[in-house]
């Protein structure tokens, strides 16, 4: 019998037929992601009911030497959680890890299994009170664990903090099959290295997370969300300044959307209507929240953007009235991702210092226009902590292989003024496939160094997602 064979039995007897999918069928979702860059094969996806079933299928793994791949809700972006072509490696899916263990309303902490699906957390924090503010447009989907895998951002880091903030303790399984039981909900620990952040962010590569202990806060009772227009990308960092001063310290997020995001969303996404009565060339999406009643925060909104047009930074505005307002501002964020499916689009995650923020989209669109007249650079994003997902729609009528094909070409006039302007060439979404050896280029060869040595103390037969985020 082949060694992955007698692996596969020596697993299937410990996770059982529920635990155990190896019908090509079912075994299709695991393969491909959202963005359609990779399409991976396995033999097998496996679904443990519980740490100690998460354990021992690695223990049989490292064992046998059988590379697995983990895998959440399958959201990520950069082919890390997919299994590679070869169909050498198992995918190993949390999904039915998904208890709430614990809420511990005093403490201001959750203690989740790693499969839980983040909307379903926030939900829970929200009926005892509190606040789990993590947020994306994913959430529906993405697993806790696979957040904190990746480090999310998302949409209210310029608040809480992105995932590696929000984390007080893990569980994990490492490379051998042992359990490491970091579970604690201190927020002051300084008993030597601080262990956790080794997982956060490591994209499945240096261990599997099966719970977390999360913080959370205090649930707001108030929220305020504007929508402005602006007629110069150049005013919107002092926007974000004055609305960080005014505001407060309320202000949760800042998101800027340009005009030629609403034109695609309009153009393909039913239920998107212009927000303001005349069309500007950028927008800011900002919402502010207080745990306060009422709060005033309708009053100081409105001064604030009274103060904005006054002084010229904002042209036009409004504020959402009511819930379904909200929802509605929100849903136009939302429909931007949805109306650039329709084009091929090449799509950076990076970040500047926030107060070099439109120089970045000044410079860059520049000169991906200088190299490629026609192309529609769509910029977007948390500009507010500094993230600008600078995507790149091709000219129309351009061959979408051909110009997707150019891809490189692209990230280098892209990731080369990031490096000008000490940002960071995957700012929330990871490393994965897609980057590995981009960041080689962008990170100091001791930086790559440390990155391979810990990969090889953690996981000296490769065996945790090998091929991701660093080359051994
Ligand atoms: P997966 O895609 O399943 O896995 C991601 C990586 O983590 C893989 O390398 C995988 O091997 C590893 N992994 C998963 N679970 C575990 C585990 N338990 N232990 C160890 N390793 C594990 N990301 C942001 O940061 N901010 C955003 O605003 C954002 N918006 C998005 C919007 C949309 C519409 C989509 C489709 C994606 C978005 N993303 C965003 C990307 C994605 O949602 C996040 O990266 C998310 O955190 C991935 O979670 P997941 O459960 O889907 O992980
Ligand atoms: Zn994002």
């Amino acid at each position: 019998m082949k060694r992955i064979d007698a692996a596969l039995a020596e697993i299937k007897r410990v996770v059982g037929p529920t635990g155990f999918l190896d019908d090509p069928a079912l075994l299709e979702p695991y393969l491909i992601e959202e963005r359609g860059l990779y399409r991976g094969a396995t033999r097998a996806v496996i679904r443990p009911a519980s740490t100690a079933e998460v354990a021992e299928v690695v223990r049989i793994c490292a064992g046998h030497r059988l590379a697995l791949v983990p895998q959440g809700g399958n959201t990520g972006l950069v082919g890390g959680g997919v299994p590679p072509e070869d169909g050498q490696n198992i995918v190993l899916a949390l999904s039915r890890r998904n208890r709430i263990r614990a809420i511990d309303p005093v403490n201001f902490t959750m203690t989740v299994e790693a499969g839980c699906i983040l909307s379903d957390l926030q939900k829970a924090a929200q009926e005892s009170d509190r606040l789990f503010p993590l947020s994306m447009g994913a959430e529906g989907s993405c697993q806790i664990g696979g957040n904190l895998s990746t480090n999310a951002g998302g949409i209210a880091v310029l608040r809480y903090g992105n995932a590696r903030d929000l984390c007080l303790g893990l569980e994990v399984v490492l490379a051998g099959g042992e359990i490491w039981d970091g579970l604690k909900g201190l927020r002051k620990d300084n008993t030597g290295y601080d262990l956790k952040q080794l997982f956060i962010g490591g994209e499945g590569t240096l261990g599997i997370i099966t719970a977390a202990c999360l913080k959370l806060f205090p649930k707001p009772r108030a929220i305020g969300t504007a929508f402005l227009g602006l007629s110069r990308v150049e005013d919107v960092m002092a926007l974000f300044a004055e609305a960080r001063a005014a505001t407060a310290d309320q202000l949760v997020a800042f998101e800027l959307i340009p005009r030629a995001g609403i034109d695609l969303a309009i153009a393909h996404v039913a239920g998107t209507v212009d927000p303001l009565a005349s069309p500007y060339p950028w927008y800011v999406l900002l919402e502010v929240s207080s745990s306060e009643e009422g709060g005033g925060l309708s009053a100081l909104l409105e001064r604030f953007l009274e103060s904005a047009l006054a002084t010229g930074l904002v042209a036009d505005g409004v504020i959402a009235a009511s819930r379904a307002q909200r929802r509605d501002l929100w849903f136009i964020r939302e429909a931007i991702l949805e109306g650039q499916k329709y084009s091929g689009s090449i799509k950076h995650d990076v970040s500047v210092p926030v107060s070099r923020v439109a120089e970045f989209i000044i410079r860059a669109t520049r000169a991906v226009e200088e190299r490629l007249p026609g192309i529609r650079p769509i910029p977007f994003g948390h500009v507010g902590d500094g993230n600008i997902h600078l995507n790149l729609t091709q000219p129309e009528g351009y061959d979408r292989a051909a110009y997707l094909a150019r891809w490189q070409e692209f990230n280098d006039i892209v990731h080369g003024l990031v490096r000008e302007l000490q940002g960071s060439i995957s700012a929330e979404h990871g490393v994965g496939r897609l980057k590995r050896e981009e960041i080689t280029r962008y990170k100091s060869p001791i930086e790559i160094e440390l990155m391979r040595r810990l990969k090889r103390a953690l996981d000296p037969d490769n065996i945790l997602n090998p091929g991701k985020v660093v080359a051994v």
